[in-house]
């Protein structure tokens, strides 16, 4: 059996755990929070904490547990690995159950890929945006138990950052990088988002100078972008940043031929985007009039 721990603060990556865990076999997913749209069996608690966890682990003896690589997966996981002696895998981006674990895990900052094979029990650590978070909502047989464990750590409370819009949901992402050049230009890429109902994103640096808030950062310190079209202008294609580009397309604009991120690109265009996005918005513009 697997028990998914779900995750408190960004609930979303607990619908890829459940929809991982359906493909490894019989599952129980525990949640916190009123999750009412969870394929399966949904053990509810007050809150999770590290004694909740524990209880449940010895209760259930999972052949494998997941966690996201999330805050309260982070938090959480090493303590569970801590306590049991069970193996943990971390930056988990697949996995597949036989005799032992089969995972794929992402290391030395999404450099290089390492398969392993585990023994079970394990822990796995799983990354965001590698599973249909579509995949893990359904009807949930619901279990309420009570598990009030005193925490030796008290929330007081929970500060999300500011977020003015979700970019990881976006169907279109219009993205800038440090190519851009100047700050006004980015005016010009929120036009061409608007014309194509998309929102603007932007690579690190972007964000580092304050040209874009950090909600709409792309990349291994920011966001996983999942829609259907990323176009990249000026961006580099460093493999911090491709870590959070999962969208089905990927369109490309850099002045060098040899980017890496035309390695990712469906489309790549060797042009100066400060050249090409007035000609592209009034193109567009003209379309839609
Ligand atoms: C721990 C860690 C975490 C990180 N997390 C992230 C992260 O989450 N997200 C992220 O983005 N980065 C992250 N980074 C930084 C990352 O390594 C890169 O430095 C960053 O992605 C580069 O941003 P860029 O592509 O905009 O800039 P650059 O690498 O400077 O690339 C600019 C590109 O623009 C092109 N260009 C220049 N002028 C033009 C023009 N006029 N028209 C078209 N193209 C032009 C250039 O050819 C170049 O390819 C992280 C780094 C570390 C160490």
């Amino acid at each position: 059996m697997i028990l998914v721990f779900g995750e408190e603060f960004e609930r979303d990556v607990t619908y890829e755990l459940v929809a991982l865990a359906k493909r490894l076999g019989d599952y129980k997913v525990v949640v916190s929070e009123d999750f009412d749209d969870i394929d399966g069996d949904v053990i509810r608690v007050e809150r999770l904490n590290w004694k909740v966890v524990k209880e449940l682990h010895d209760r259930f003896k999972p052949e494998g547990v997941l966690f996201a690589n999330a805050p309260s997966g982070m938090d959480l996981a090493p303590k569970l690995a801590g306590i049991t002696g069970i193996p943990m895998v971390t930056n988990v981006i697949k996995l597949e159950n036989g005799d032992r674990f089969k995972a794929t895990s992402l290391t030395y900052g999404g450099k290089v890929l390492v398969d392993l094979e585990v023994d079970k029990p394990s822990i796995f650590v799983v990354n965001r945006g590698y599973y249909d978070p579509n995949e893990g909502r359904g009807t949930p047989k619901v279990e309420r138990l009570d598990l009030d464990f005193e925490d030796d750590v008290e929330l007081i409370e929970v500060v999300k950052p500011e977020e003015d819009v979700d970019i990881s949901k976006a169907e279109v992402v219009v993205s800038v990088g440090r190519g851009i050049g100047d700050e006004s230009n980015i005016e010009l890429a929120k036009e061409l988002a608007e014309l194509l109902n998309g929102v603007v994103a932007g690579s690190r640096p972007i964000i580092d100078q304050g040209w874009l808030p950090k909600s709409r950062q792309v990349g291994r310190s920011g966001k996983t972008v999942t829609g259907k079209v990323y176009i990249a202008l000026g961006i580099s294609g460093a493999t911090e940043h491709v870590e959070g580009v999962k969208a089905k397309n990927v369109i490309a604009v850099n002045t060098d031929r040899d980017a890496p991120i035309f390695r990712i690109a469906k489309v790549g265009v060797v042009a100066d985007v400060n050249e090409l996005l007035p000609v592209l918005i009034e193109k567009l513009r003209e379309i839609k009039s």
